[in-house]
């Protein structure tokens, strides 16, 4: 049988990571080692909550983490190449 019912939208919206908050069940959370951040972008580009931004320093450009949208996935912290992050446990 077909349902008919409206409004039923599993989905996200497209672009609506920002409306997500995700700090508050993390339990791995990456942190930036800035003396080692070699400015690729690469944590940005792979990010899947948009959660990371260059900034300019300084130093050149460095990673800046936002931890109210990062999930603590590690993706980032895989990607970078010179290890300048670390997935150390959220203690709260
Ligand atoms: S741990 Fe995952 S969600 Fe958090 S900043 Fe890295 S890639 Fe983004
Ligand atoms: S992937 Fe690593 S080196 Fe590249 S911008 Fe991110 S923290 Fe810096």
């Amino acid at each position: 049988m077909k349902n008919k019912s409206k409004n039923i939208d599993i989905n996200a919206k497209a672009g609506s990571t920002k409306e997500n908050h995700t700090g508050s069940w993390r339990t791995f959370k990456p942190v930036i080692d800035k003396s080692k951040c070699i400015g690729c972008k690469r944590c940005v580009l792979t990010c899947p909550d948009n959660a990371m931004k260059m900034q300019k320093t300084k130093n050149g450009l460095k990673s800046k983490m936002n931890y109210d949208y990062c999930k603590g996935c590690g993706a980032c912290a895989n990607e970078c190449p010179v290890n300048a992050i670390t997935m150390k446990r959220d203690e709260k």
